[in-house]
C-alpha cells in the first residue's frame, strides 16, 4: 500500500487525505492545531464560506457532494444597501444560479470525520511540521515538544498561508516566491437571527453595503443569523486602526452602515472585542519539489476573500491532482508533480488576480451608476445570446474552466464594454437592438 502524507488538516488538507484515501493510500494527516471537536476552530478566521461550482465538482468527484449540500445556504444574488438604506437585487446569474454559503468550522469537521472514516487514513492533531527532507520523502514534526519523523511515497503541503512545507521550498534554488500584504485588513461582526428566530435579513443574498474606499459584507449562516465583515484600509480617517474602541465602531457604523446597527445588538462590544485581521497575497512557482512533494491550497496561492474562491480553488488543485493520478498513476508520479504544476501555477496566479479585481467591484463599483449600467446590458445580452456571453463571475463561480481562461474572456469582456459605454447618450439607449447588436459585432471583433 502507497503511503501519503499531508500536512494540514484544514479545508484543503482533509479533503485531499478523503480522495487520496479511497485511491488506496495509506493516509497519515498531521494537523499543528489541537482537534477541532474538543477546541473552537478557526478564531479570527472567517466564520463562513462561499461554496462555488469549483467546490461541488470536488465535491462530487469525491462522492460527498449531498453530504456538503446539506450544511449550506443558497444565496442567488447581490442585496445592496446605500447610505439611505435603499436595497437594490442583483442575481448572480439570469439562470437563477447560487453560491452556496458554509460554516467553516462545521465543513473543515465534516471533511474530518469523512477522512477518519476509513481506516487508512489517521489524523494526528497538535503536530506541528518544522522540516521535510525531499529526496528521502521524510517530514518532520513537532509533537508537544517531542520530535516524529515520518517517511511516504507521497507528501503534500496543505498548511496553508504560513506553510512550513512551502518553508522548506523556498529555501531551495530557483524557487520563486511572492508575499504582499493589502492595505485592507477585516473584522467580522456577527448579526444574530430575530428574538423569533427569523432573519433579520433577506436570506437569498448576500448582503453588500459599499462604500468606495471600504464595504460591509453579511454571509447567512445556517441558523437565520448572518455573519457580518468589514473590510477596510488601516490607515486614513476611517481606517480600522483608528477605529479600535466600541464606541470607535458605532459611530463607523453610524455615519456608514447606519440601516445595519439595529441588526447587531451587542455591535460595540463585538467590534472591541473581535480581532482585526490582515489580508495577504501569495505566489509561488513550482507547486511542487523533488519527486515526491507538492503544495495545494492557500499554501500555493493564498488569495484576499473578495471573489469567495480561495477554497474553492484549493479543493480545485486537490481534485486536478487527484484526476492527474487517474490519468497517470503513482507509478508516474514525477510526471504528476510536473503537470500539476504546469496546470495550477496560472490557474493560481489568475485566481489572486481576480481576487483583486472583484475587491474593487464590490466595494467601489457595485455602488457605481456605470458598473449597474453594463450590468443591465450584459445581463440583456447574455439572456439572448446566452451561447456568445457568459459573464466573468458566471465563468469564475458557475464552470470549471480555468481561471486563467476565465481571466482573459474577463479582460476582453472590458474592452468590449468601455467601447459600448463610450457611444453617445448610452444611458438612454442600453435597452435598443442597436447596443445588443454593437455588442454582438464586437464581440466578433476584439481578441
Ligand atoms: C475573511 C475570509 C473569507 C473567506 N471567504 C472565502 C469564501 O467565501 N470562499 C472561499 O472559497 N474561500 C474563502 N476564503 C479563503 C479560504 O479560507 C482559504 O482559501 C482556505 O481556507 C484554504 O484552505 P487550506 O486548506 O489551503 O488552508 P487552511 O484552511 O488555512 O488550512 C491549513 C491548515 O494547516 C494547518 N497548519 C499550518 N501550519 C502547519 C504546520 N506547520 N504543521 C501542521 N499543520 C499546519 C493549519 O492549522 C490549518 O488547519 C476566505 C478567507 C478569509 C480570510
Amino acid at each position: 500500500m502507497k503511503k501519503a502524507i499531508v500536512v494540514g488538516a484544514g479545508l484543503a488538507g482533509s479533503y485531499m487525505a478523503y480522495t487520496l484515501g479511497q485511491k488506496g493510500y495509506a493516509v497519515q494527516v498531521f494537523e499543528k492545531r489541537p482537534d477541532p471537536r474538543k477546541s473552537v476552530y478557526g478564531s479570527g478566521r472567517s466564520i463562513n464560506l462561499v461554496v462555488s461550482d469549483r467546490g461541488w465538482t470536488a465535491f462530487k468527484y469525491a462522492g460527498i457532494e449531498a453530504e456538503i449540500r446539506k450544511i449550506t445556504v443558497p444565496a442567488y444574488g447581490r442585496q445592496i444597501h446605500d447610505l439611505e438604506g435603499n436595497q437594490s437585487y442583483f442575481p448572480y446569474s439570469i439562470e437563477g444560479k447560487a453560491i452556496h454559503s458554509i460554516s467553516r468550522s462545521e465543513l473543515n469537521q465534516t471533511l474530518v470525520e469523512l477522512a477518519e472514516k476509513n481506516p487508512a487514513i489517521s489524523v494526528q492533531f497538535e503536530h506541528f511540521c518544522t522540516h521535510i527532507d525531499f529526496e528521502l520523502g521524510e517530514v518532520t514534526f513537532d509533537y508537544k515538544g517531542e520530535t516524529v519523523k515520518e517517511r511516504a511515497d507521497l507528501i503534500i503541503g496543505a498548511d496553508g498561508t504560513g506553510s512550513a512545507v512551502r518553508g522548506v521550498m523556498m529555501k531551495q534554488p530557483r524557487f520563486n516566491f511572492t508575499q504582499e500584504y493589502i492595505d485592507s485588513g477585516y473584522k467580522e461582526v456577527h448579526i444574530p437571527a430575530a428574538v423569533d428566530g427569523s432573519p433579520q435579513l433577506n436570506l437569498d443574498a448576500l448582503h453588500i453595503w459599499p462604500r468606495r474606499e471600504f464595504m460591509l459584507m453579511g454571509l447567512a449562516n445556517t441558523d437565520n443569523g448572518f455573519t457580518g465583515t468589514v473590510f477596510a484600509p488601516f490607515t486614513g480617517a476611517y481606517g480600522l486602526d483608528q477605529l479600535k474602541t466600541g464606541k470607535d465602531g458605532l459611530r463607523y457604523f453610524e455615519k456608514y452602515f447606519k440601516n445595519a446597527i439595529p441588526l447587531i445588538p451587542n455591535l460595540e462590544e463585538q467590534w472591541e472585542n473581535n480581532p482585526t485581521s490582515a489580508l495577504a497575497i501569495i505566489r509561488c512557482k513550482p507547486y511542487h519539489w523533488g519527486s515526491k512533494t507538492a503544495l495545494i491550497g492557500d499554501a500555493a496561492h493564498a488569495t484576499v476573500p473578495f471573489y469567495g474562491e480561495g477554497m474553492n480553488g484549493s479543493l480545485e488543485d486537490a481534485r486536478v491532482f487527484c484526476e492527474l493520478l487517474d490519468e497517470w498513476g503513482h507509478e508516474n508520479l514525477p510526471t504528476v508533480l510536473e503537470r500539476y504544476t504546469e496546470m495550477r501555477v496560472p490557474a493560481g496566479n489568475a485566481l489572486v488576480d481576480l481576487s483583486l479585481r472583484n475587491f474593487i467591484e464590490m466595494r467601489d463599483l457595485v455602488a457605481d451608476p456605470e458598473f449597474q449600467l453594463r450590468k443591465r446590458i450584459e445581463q440583456k445580452v447574455q439572456k439572448n445570446h446566452p451561447d456568445k456571453w457568459t459573464p466573468l463571475y458566471t465563468l469564475v463561480k458557475f464552470t470549471n474552466i480555468p481561471y486563467h481562461d476565465a481571466m482573459a474572456e474577463g479582460e476582453r469582456h472590458d474592452r468590449i464594454m468601455a467601447k459600448v459605454l463610450a457611444t453617445e447618450n448610452i444611458e438612454e439607449r442600453w435597452d435598443s437592438d442597436e447596443v445588443e447588436q454593437l455588442v454582438l459585432d464586437l464581440l466578433e471583433t476584439t481578441v
